[in-house]
């Protein structure tokens, strides 16, 4: 079982939705500003995410 996870996780790098991190399939990518997302609502998501930390941290 360890070892099955071990290969998975290698598998994994570079390759997952950097808003929820679920593992991409090559064709469902969705590839924006240097990162993969799952689809366009993970990266709006995640772009407004950016726009508040940039808030709070300007605050
Ligand atoms: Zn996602």
């Amino acid at each position: 079982m360890a070892e099955k996870k071990t290969r998975k996780e290698r598998k994994e790098i570079g390759n997952s939705c950097v808003m929820c991190k679920k593992p991409l399939k090559r064709v469902k990518r969705y590839y924006r500003d240097g990162s993969y997302y799952c689809n366009n609502n993970c990266y709006t998501k995640k772009v407004e995410e950016d726009a508040k930390a940039k808030q709070e941290a300007a605050a």
